[in-house]
């Protein structure tokens, strides 16, 4: 590990360094002209890294080395594959995800569902629990929403991601879901993490709209850190200035973690968009970015959505981008697996 220290570090605070490095089991070696810089040989660990950080004598972490975080890419390491069902996610594998914001009543719900796996989709989205910005918007059907959706994964046999917003519900909401979902307004609530991150769920974590990778990465640590490999990363949009979308669709973000991390990374150009017309063309640039997925707002009647129905695509227009995502991930040989044979 290679360490850069604060600039015209007193002695006192170079010693607190040094005790951590000794305590760590770390042999300590000053570097550069100005000793500004340790090199730290030993056994490194995940939580290390912070743990250096958290000293004021410490400017920054140059290269974690061995005590990469678990989220980190170690050099050649490959892709995890994370498996829902019979989607994967990563290592080649390109899966799309379909569905409406938030379950309305199941005889829709089921209309969508069998649309969205007619047409190539593996996962039905559906928030039963909406995390919305106002208190006074529709906060979903919660039970009986959860309801819905075990019956149209039975029906369909598609897998079910869902969200969920409370530590306390989690078992109930991983009864029913095969991909927990953590919203982008929970990123950094660690008492969420660790919760889902306890139990044997995958979970689909989503960027918060203002986080840095780096942030976004260590919320994905904490489920990892809890004994839960399962994770898949959702860019979502983060904020911009220009109204003219709901979010700008961060796809140098996509490439980049690719690099970062071994985890798959999907993204989400609904909540990106917030406009139909441009959702496909958004999921065209995910993809080409080298996202593992994508996960699209799907409604038979957008005009009669509780949510989001402005953003919400038909199923032609799924039609549409699933047949994008399968020529884009051919061009790098991956594959996109369905549930059905998909017409052309
Ligand atoms: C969603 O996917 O239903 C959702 C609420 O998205 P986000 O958390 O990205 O806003
Ligand atoms: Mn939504």
């Amino acid at each position: 590990m290679l360490v850069r220290l604060s600039k015209n570090l007193p002695d006192a605070q170079l010693k607190v360094v040094l005790a951590l490095a000794r305590e760590l089991g770390y042999e300590a070696k000053p570097l550069g002209a100005q000793r500004e810089l340790l090199e730290l040989t030993g056994r490194g660990a995940p939580d290390h890294r912070s743990r250096f950080e958290d000293l004021a004598g410490v400017a920054g972490v140059i290269d974690a080395g061995e005590a990469r975080e678990r989220f980190q890419r170690a050099p050649g390491q490959p892709d995890t594959v994370v498996q829902v069902g019979a989607a994967s996610f990563g290592g080649g594998h390109v899966a799309v995800i379909g569905g409406p914001c938030a379950v309305e009543d199941t005889g829709r719900l089921l209309e969508i569902a069998r649309g969205v796996r007619d047409l190539g989709a593996t996962v039905l989205r559906g928030g039963a629990y909406k995390p919305r910005t106002s208190p006074y918007s529709f906060q979903g059907t919660r039970e009986q929403g959860l309801e819905a959706l075990a019956r149209a994964r039975l029906e369909t046999g598609l897998c079910v991601v869902t969200e969920v917003l409370d530590p306390r519900d989690v078992a109930a909401v991983a009864e029913v879901a095969d991909l927990l979902q953590i919203g982008s307004r929970n990123m950094a609530n660690s008492p969420l993490l660790q919760e889902v991150g306890r139990q044997r769920k995958p979970v689909l974590l989503k960027r918060g709209f203002s986080a840095t990778l780096r942030e976004f990465c260590l919320a994905a640590e904490y489920v990892l850190a809890e004994g839960n490999p399962n994770v898949i990363l959702c860019e979502r949009g983060i904020r911009g200035f220009d109204p003219s979308t709901r979010n700008v669709l961060d796809v140098g973000a996509v490439a980049a973690l690719k690099r970062l991390t071994h985890l798959p990374v999907i993204v989400d150009p609904s909540h990106a968009a917030g406009r139909a017309d441009l959702v496909r063309a958004l999921a065209r640039a995910g993809i080409a970015a080298g996202a593992d997925g994508v996960m699209v707002d799907v409604h038979t009647a957008p005009a009669e959505a509780h949510c989001d129905g402005h953003q919400a695509i038909s199923l032609e227009e799924f039609a549409r981008i699933v047949s994008d995502v399968r020529a884009l991930a051919a061009l790098d040989g991956r594959q996109v697996a369905s549930l059905t044979e998909i017409p052309r």
